[in-house]
C-alpha cells in the first residue's frame, strides 16, 4: 500500500479512492474567471484543482482563488523558487514541481522547509525533457533514466525529513508512461499522480489517456489522475470519470450502456442518448446507476436486463 497524503481534505494513497483532479485553463491572474472554471470543475465531479502561478502579478490572485475555491488548490509552478514560496503562503494546499528546475538546491531545501511546516505536500513532476543528465547515457533507457532521477529526488527530500511527496513521471507516449510509471511503482511507496502529459485533442487525448491511465489502474497502479487534454477543463473530469467509472473505482456514478444502432433502430437513438447524458451529467447517486438506451425491441430489453433503467425504443 502506498503512503497516505493530503491535499486539503482529499486523502491520496493509503487506503483512499482514486481521485480525480484537472487544472484550470484561464489567466490565474483573472481572479474571477479562474474561480468560476473552478466551480464548472468542482460541479463536474473534480476533487483537486491545479492553477498554474507563472510570475509574481498572479500571486494576489492566487490567494483569492485559493481562499474561495471549492476545491483544495495545487499551485503549479516551475522555475521560480520564490513564485513556490510565495504561493505556500499564498495557502496553497500542495504544490507541483519540477525539482530539476526550481533553482538551486538550498532554494529547493528552503521550499521544502515552507511546506513541511505548513504540512502541504509536493509532487516530484518528472517528464523526459527533465531527465538528468547523468543519466543520460547509452544502456540507459529512458524510463529507467527517469526513475533514477526520480528516486534521487525522493533521496533528497527524505534527506530534509520531508515526506509528504506524490510522483508523477509523464511522457506523451502511452507506452513509455506506463513503463516509468511501473518501475516507480516498484521502486518507491509514495502515491503515483497518473496522467499521459500532451496527450492531445479530445478524441486522441481521450484514447491515450484510456489506454495508459487505465492500463495502470487496472494493475492497481496509481492513486489520483489527471487526463491532460486540448479541450475545456471539464471534458478531462468527464473523461476521468468515465476511466474510474469503467474499471469500478468510482461509486456513485451514472454509466450509460447504449447500443451502436444498426438497421433495426427505429428512431435518431444519437441525439436521444446524447441529450440523456447531459441530462444526468449533474446528478451524483449514492449507488452506481447503470441506465441502458437501446434502439429496439428485438434486443434492447435483453441487453437492458442487467441494468437499473433499461430504455429500448420501437416503432
Ligand atoms: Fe440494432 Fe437493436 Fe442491437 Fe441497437 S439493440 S444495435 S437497434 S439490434
Amino acid at each position: 500500500m502506498k503512503k497516505e497524503i493530503f491535499v486539503g481534505q482529499v486523502g491520496i494513497g493509503g487506503n483512499h479512492p482514486v481521485s480525480l483532479q484537472s487544472m484550470t485553463s484561464t489567466d490565474t491572474r483573472d481572479t474571477n474567471a479562474t474561480l468560476t472554471q473552478i466551480r464548472q470543475l468542482y460541479t463536474a465531479g473534480c476533487q483537486i484543482i491545479r492553477v498554474a502561478v507563472p510570475a509574481a502579478d498572479a500571486l494576489e490572485s492566487f490567494r483569492r482563488i485559493v481562499h474561495q475555491s471549492p476545491l483544495p488548490v495545487i499551485a503549479d509552478i516551475h522555475f521560480d523558487a520564490n513564485l513556490a514560496l510565495q504561493s505556500i503562503r499564498a495557502g496553497a494546499h500542495g504544490i507541483r514541481i519540477n525539482p530539476g528546475n526550481i533553482g538551486s538546491r538550498s532554494r529547493l531545501i528552503e521550499i521544502l522547509g515552507e511546506a513541511g511546516a505548513r504540512q502541504i505536500p509536493i509532487r516530484i513532476g518528472v517528464n523526459f525533457g527533465s531527465i538528468e543528465k547523468k543519466y543520460r547515457k547509452p544502456g540507459i533507457s529512458k524510463t529507467e533514466a527517469m526513475t533514477h532521477s526520480v528516486m534521487d529526488w525522493i533521496k533528497f527530500f527524505e534527506d530534509q525529513d520531508f515526506f509528504q511527496i506524490k510522483i508523477s513521471v509523464k511522457s506523451s507516449d502511452v507506452r513509455e508512461t506506463v513503463t516509468a510509471y511501473r518501475q516507480i511503482d516498484q521502486s518507491c511507496d509514495y502515491p503515483l499522480h497518473l496522467g499521459i502529459t500532451e496527450a492531445g485533442t479530445l478524441l486522441s487525448g481521450t484514447v491515450k489517456s484510456a489506454i495508459g491511465i487505465g492500463s495502470l489502474l487496472l494493475n492497481g497502479i496509481g492513486d489520483t489522475i489527471r487526463v491532460s487534454l486540448t479541450a475545456h477543463p471539464v471534458e478531462e473530469i468527464r473523461v476521468g470519470k468515465h476511466i474510474l467509472r469503467a474499471l469500478g473505482l468510482q461509486k456513485g456514478g451514472i454509466e450509460i450502456i447504449s447500443c451502436p444502432t444498426c438497421s433495426r433502430t427505429s428512431v435518431d437513438l444519437i441525439p436521444i442518448v446524447e441529450k440523456i447524458e447531459r441530462d444526468i451529467a449533474s446528478l451524483k447517486p449514492k449507488e452506481n446507476l447503470t441506465v441502458a438506451i437501446m434502439g429496439c425491441e428485438v434486443n434492447g430489453p435483453g441487453e437492458a436486463m442487467d441494468a437499473d433503467i433499461g430504455l429500448a425504443f420501437s416503432k
